[in-house]
């Protein structure tokens, strides 16, 4: 695949072409290390002009509403606030085994044809720089090119993959009334996450029922430790379909944006995020690294057979590799 220059991405970005967006991320999600220098590039270009949009995850089971709920949710926003939003697709799965859950529905039609609003939907294989590397030079792409509200939208496995926590500044768990999984061993996980928990689907339920489920889910919610952003997570209904629920979401998210701005919380927990990105970068790119080695590979190989024969150990194996690795710096990753 090859790209227009750097500069010629980042005035398409900048000058609000979504059709260079689109192309600015392919090539941010590629894998490819032919293509990193010019994705530098393009980042550094943008990076002064990212940070001050809004970052919103939404997470929940596949069929909960998600895609209902953000298109419902930013029309919303661009009709009556004149927001700017894009929608970027986050599927941990993908990363691990090239397979999809999100990506391969055409999802938010209405939405993605909106002049104001951009959809972009899940890389489908290992994404450049890092697990969720891809995802977050994305956001600072889509805010390069102007617009003020972004939605991270994953499935919360809750494994060991980036949390899109890690990506934005609320996360929104979306759940179902009486899916009675919410203690359950995955879901904890991103609860405990969460900032906002909104039930959803509120139409196909008596009013009796969704406040029942919603008492249960914030005494659910009260067991976790208290948030480092002062904030206790609501609890919310809501019904995409119809409307209902979506202005008191919203208040609610003004409220914690701005407790957030003025406390500094929302500085630090960016800060925090770099952080962690940058290691993740270069957790990859050393596994990378290695794995491209041919000295390595030849080695592994040979080691692999001694082990299986018992001849060595699986640990003085791993050390011999790494000191080969270390010494021969012949793979070269690029
Ligand atoms: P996702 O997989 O989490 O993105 O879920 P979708 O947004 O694709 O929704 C899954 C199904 O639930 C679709 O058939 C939607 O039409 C339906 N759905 C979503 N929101 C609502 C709602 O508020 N009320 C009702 N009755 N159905 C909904």
């Amino acid at each position: 695949m090859t790209f227009p220059s750097a500069e010629e991405l980042f005035e398409g970005v900048r000058d609000r072409d979504r059709v260079m967006l689109a192309r600015g991320i392919t090539l941010v999600e590629s894998a490819h290390a032919d293509h990193r220098e010019l994705a530098k590039d393009l980042l550094d270009a943008c990076l002064p002009l990212s940070g001050k949009a809004s970052r919103i995850g939404i997470t929940g089971a596949p069929g909960v509403g998600k895609s209902t709920f953000i298109e419902a949710f930013a029309s919303r926003l661009i009709s009556s606030e004149n927001r700017r939003v894009a929608v970027l697709a986050y599927d941990p799965a993908s990363e691990r085994t090239g397979g999809s859950i999100l990506g391969d529905k055409t999802r938010m039609t209405r939405l993605a044809n909106h002049p104001k609003a951009f959809v972009r939907p899940a890389p489908g294989k290992r994404q450049a720089g890092g697990i969720g590397g891809g995802t977050r030079q994305s956001v600072i792409l889509c805010e390069a090119a102007g617009y003020d509200t972004i939605f991270v939208e994953t499935v919360g496995s809750g494994q060991a993959e980036t949390k899109v926590s890690d990506m934005v500044d609320f996360l929104m768990l979306l759940t179902l009334p009486g899916s009675g999984d919410e203690l359950q061993g995955v879901k904890r996980g991103v609860m405990e996450e969460a900032d906002m928990v909104i039930l959803t689907k509120e139409d196909t339920h008596s009013p009796k029922i969704m406040r029942l489920e919603a008492r249960r889910m914030k005494t659910a919610l009260r067991l976790f430790p208290p948030k480092e952003s002062d904030w206790t997570p609501p609890v919310h209904t809501c019904s995409a379909q119809e409307g209902s629920g979506l202005d008191i979401i919203r208040k609610e998210l003004g409220d914690y944006e701005q407790l957030i701005r003025t406390s500094g919380y929302l500085e630090a927990r960016r800060r925090r995020q770099i952080g962690s990105w940058l290691r993740e970068t270069l957790d990859a790119r050393l596994l990378d690294a290695v794995r491209a080695d041919t000295r390595v590979n030849r080695l592994l190989e040979e080691y692999e057979e001694q082990a299986a024969r018992h001849e060595t150990g699986v640990a003085a194996a791993v050390d011999l590799l790494l000191k080969a690795f270390l010494e021969g710096g012949e793979g070269d990753d690029g």
